[in-house]
């Protein structure tokens, strides 16, 4: 049996409360620290307060035990390793607001001042290079009176993927471990010792990159796939078959190659322009990474374009969007391709109604003038045109219920998902 810790978290979105979540279903005791009393509360009843797929059953069986969430900091002062997982949202200029980073280190400091050992305080959100040397240590020992001997700091980026958040975090390619001295790097290393992922050490600000760098080659790769689709729709070529001929060569991989609506979610737009930002502080011109945005911010406006195309004016028309999230199995609708989409319909005067299995009622906070069905049929019902804009697995059974729609039928897909002739997309 593996050594167990006594692990804080600070901040249970996404990362934290997976994060927490899972050290304790490995065996840890894990306190989740996290601002918004609501949320909390609701994981301390069991009750997720994001949908992830295996989170409810884990929860189940570790709160009350080894998990509980509070707000409070009083763990931190007997912890051995305490976790950073807040936001690290974009600044209007694309750089990354540091603020919760800063104001959860120096929380952390106040309440390491009594701590007895050895605590290793690790960075998990996304941060640029040189923030753990710049505002974590410094606001940590700061703020605790502490000498450098005394602390340990880590930075240990995370990789999930929301929606496989669970078997990403349990099955990890690798786990990265950035740290200031040999003593944290051994410490957080154990931590993970359960878990079978490739560990890479290396110092704090190579794993800052790290992140940073995996997230920006991704994107490229979405980009990439996404201005070949729109070649190849011109030259009347399937770009499907072509990435699956590209694909199977090792150096290039057969993931993230699907051309669509373009990327969005939590990290990639945000990461991407943080790295922008940060090249040209060092005076770089981030050239491939611009263009990578760039294409990116085209293509939902090629989806309008082609409803335009097919419909004419817009004006008064039923559209029916199948899809917010901003990717299959997630109720998260940050960035979403949809949103771009549907302001773009809305403006024109579309009658816009919309259908998602789990993200509705967070769409609804952000655009709440549109219609939102309860099911796909009442969405399709009488529709003059329907746009697939999310991967959910279940839109790929769909049939019978576009006969629904005013005929025929104008389909247009944003992701490649039906098996139907009579449907066009985005770049196919
Ligand atoms: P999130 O917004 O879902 O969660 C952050 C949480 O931190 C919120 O619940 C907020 O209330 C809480 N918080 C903020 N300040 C706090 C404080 N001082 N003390 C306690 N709680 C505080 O964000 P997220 O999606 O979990 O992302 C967190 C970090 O991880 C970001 O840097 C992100 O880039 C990175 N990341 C995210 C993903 C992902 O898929 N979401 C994957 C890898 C890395």
């Amino acid at each position: 049996m593996s050594a167990t810790f006594s692990v804080s978290i600070i901040g249970g979105g996404y990362v934290g409360l997976v994060t927490g979540a899972c050290f304790a279903y490995l065996g840890n005791k894990v306190t989740i620290i996290e601002v918004d009393e609501q949320k909390a509360s609701s994981i301390n009843m069991g009750i997720p307060p994001i949908y992830e797929q295996g989170l409810e059953k884990i929860l189940k069986d570790t709160v009350g035990n080894r998990l509980t969430a509070t707000t409070s900091y009083e763990s931190v002062s007997t912890s051995d390793i305490v976790f950073i997982c807040v936001g690290t949202p974009p600044n209007n200029d694309g750089s990354s607001n540091l603020q919760y980073i800063r104001s959860a280190a120096i929380s952390i400091g106040t309440s390491l001042m009594n701590h007895p050992g050895y605590p290793v305080v690790t960075v998990k959100s996304t941060v640029p290079p040189g923030t753990c040397e710049k505002i974590v240590i410094p606001e940590v020992l700061g703020n605790s009176l502490k000498t450098a001997n005394c602390v340990g700091f880590c930075m240990n980026p995370e990789f999930l993927r929301e929606g496989r958040a669970i078997e990403d975090f349990l099955h990890p390619d690798r786990i990265v471990i950035g740290s200031s001295d040999k003593r944290a790097e051994t410490i957080l290393r154990t931590l993970y010792t359960s878990l079978n992922g490739n560990v890479i050490c290396t110092s704090l600000t190579a794993a800052e990159m790290i992140k940073y760098t995996a997230n920006a080659f991704l994107a490229t790769k979405i980009s990439f796939s996404n201005e070949i689709g729109n070649i190849c729709k011109k030259l009347g070529v399937d770009v499907y078959e072509v990435m699956k001929g590209v694909g199977l060569d090792h150096r290039i991989g057969p993931h993230f190659l699907n051309a669509g609506a373009g990327f969005g979610g939590s990290c990639f737009p945000k990461d991407v322009s943080a790295l922008i930002s940060l090249a040209k502080e060092v005076g770089e011109d981030p050239i491939l990474l611009r263009s990578v945005i760039e294409v990116n911010e085209q293509q939902p406006l090629k989806m309008v374009n082609l409803v335009k195309k097919k419909l004419g004016s817009v004006k008064g028309k039923k559209i029916a969007i199948l899809g917010l999230a901003f990717k299959d199995n997630t109720d998260d609708i940050r960035d979403s391709r949809s949103i771009p989409v549907i302001n773009a319909l809305i403006q024109d005067g579309a009658d816009v109604h919309a259908y998602d299995p789990m993200a509705s009622e967070h769409m609804k906070t952000i655009i709440p003038s549109i219609s939102y069905a309860e099911s796909v049929s009442a969405a399709l019902q009488d529709a003059d045109c329907c746009l697939v804009m999310t991967e959910w697995p279940q839109f790929s059974h769909l049939s019978d219920e576009f006969s629904l729609m005013k005929q025929p039928a104008v389909i247009l897909e944003g992701r490649r998902m039906l098996n139907r002739d009579d449907v066009e997309g985005i770049c196919w």
